[in-house]
């Protein structure tokens, strides 16, 4: 299909040994360079992140025939299980069958590094890669940034260095590249609750956890080795906020006054969140993403986004779907081949961007809203019943392909009428009846 390419994929993250996967497989010859050691020969540190994956990482995965050997390692979510101070409730997230999956980013990114490396990627790690040349796609790398360079010659560079790439950091200094990064006032940290002496996971393990508090939440993914991974995310400064959980009995308090279930199962609480950094979240977005037929963004490089939608791995991994259509559409056209995904990709990248930035009110807030609980069971009533006039905005993102600007606008339209739907007399009793069902239609006209 291609003329053979020597190409360099700086970033060996989940984005970047996926791409090296499919470039091989387009038969060109991938050198992938880190400035990490390799994963699979150090310790995991306290930060463990585990993401959900879904439908359209799945079928990146999928096309290059790796999905069953990452689903062995995937716990499936079906539903999400919202903990009140008061009660527990479970909302379902999609259809009979339908379900996120829950997998560490160290395991799955020690993986993919093999299975790159099986299909035949070289992979050079502690390389620090500190700028390249855009016109003849040459990288320079060295120990310091101002000490010596080497310089290394490729066909085509592919920055997959994540969010603060320096890839892009290059493509910045040209006029006409448009550039924004928007921090969020709220940080997140890592706790952890361990399994049960017997391996058994302490809650559902099907379940992806969330204790909504309004201005802060708290999320537990499951692991394979019967722990979850529990991330707090909440505001920096304010009442209730990192700046003022500064002390042990004030961590305590705050935990036992708003979050007691979590008591019981989170045994080193204090220690966990005074040795677990608190992290930062950022919306950052660009364009071009690419440089005429010789670099490319891809992945959180060009798109990163905040993690309310379980989104970014996912999106990343739609990028490499979309370039390897544009690769078997335009062959050795490579100009083409950039100019088409950057121009296929860049709405989709922004509309989840805003998805996700809206979502954390969805998780922190509106699931423990009884309008919003309503509002959810009378749209999984219509959709079971008229599956082609309604799929919700979740099922949308999360189990399907089609383009999450799509997703995005649908999701506003289908808002609107629900709005009306929700002001309905007597709705908290008719919400199953035919009356919301035909007014649902007539809005649809
Ligand atoms: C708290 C949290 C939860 C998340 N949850 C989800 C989720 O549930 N689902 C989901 O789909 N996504 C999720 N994400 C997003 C997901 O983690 C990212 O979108 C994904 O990891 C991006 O992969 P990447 O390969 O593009 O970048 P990265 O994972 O950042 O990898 C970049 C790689 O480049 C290397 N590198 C960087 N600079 C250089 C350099 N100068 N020289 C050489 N190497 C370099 C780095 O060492 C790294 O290995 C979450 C993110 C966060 C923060």
């Amino acid at each position: 299909m291609q003329n053979i390419k020597k190409i360099a994929v700086v970033g060996s993250g989940l984005v970047g040994s996926l791409l090296a996967i499919y470039l091989r497989k387009a038969g060109h010859q991938v050198h992938v360079y880190d400035r990490s050691p390799d994963i699979r020969k150090i310790q995991f540190s306290g930060r463990s992140i585990n993401l959900a994956m879904s439908n359209r990482g799945w079928k990146a995965l999928d096309a290059v025939e790796i999905g069953d050997v990452i689903r062995e390692i995937a716990i499936p979510m079906d539903k999400r299980a919202i903990h009140l101070v008061d009660k527990l409730n479970f909302q379902n997230y999609g259809q009979e069958g339908e379900s996120i999956y829950s997998i560490s980013r160290g395991i799955l990114n020690r993986k993919m590094i093999d299975l790159a490396e099986a299909a035949g990627a070289e992979f050079f790690f502690e390389q620090k890669i500190w700028d390249v040349s855009l016109d003849d796609a040459t990288l320079h790398s060295g120990e310091t940034e101002r000490g010596a360079w080497e310089d290394k010659k490729y066909d085509l560079v592919f920055g997959a260095d994540g969010a603060f790439s320096r890839i892009r950091h290059r493509m910045q200094r040209q006029s006409m590249f448009d550039y924004s990064q928007e921090f969020l006032p709220i940080g997140y940290k890592e706790l952890n609750i361990p399994a049960n002496a017997d391996g058994t996971h302490k809650l559902d393990k099907n379940s992806f956890h969330i204790w909504p508090r309004g201005e802060y939440m708290l999320i537990a993914l499951p692991n394979l080795d019967g722990s979850f991974t529990c991330t707090l995310f909440m505001p920096f400064e304010g009442e209730n906020s990192f700046q003022s959980l500064n002390d042990i009995p004030s961590v305590e308090a705050f935990f036992e006054k708003n979050l007691p279930d979590t008591i019981d199962v989170i045994p080193k609480l204090t220690e966990d969140f005074f040795n677990n950094p608190t992290s930062t979240l950022v919306t950052m977005k660009c364009f071009p993403w690419t440089y005429k037929d010789k670099v490319a963004l891809i992945g959180d490089a060009s798109h990163a986004i905040v993690p309310f939608y379980g989104q970014g791995m996912n999106a990343g991994f739609e990028d490499i779907t979309v370039l390897y259509e544009m690769m078997e559409k335009y062959g050795d056209d490579w100009k083409t081949v950039f100019s088409e995904y950057e121009k296929s990709r860049k709405p989709n990248a922004d509309a989840i961007a805003e998805l996700s930035y809206r979502n954390f009110l969805e998780m922190s807030s509106k699931t423990a809203d009884e309008n919003f609980l309503l509002q959810k069971k009378i749209e999984k009533l219509f959709s079971d019943k008229y599956p082609e006039k309604w799929i919700p905005l979740y099922s949308r993102v999360t189990f399907s392909d089609r383009p999450y600007a799509e997703a995005l606008a649908i999701g506003d339209y289908q808002n609107e009428i629900m709005e009306k739907v929700l002001k309905m007399d007597n709705i908290n009793q008719i919400w199953d009846s035919v009356e919301v069902e035909n007014k649902i239609l007539e809005l649809l006209k």
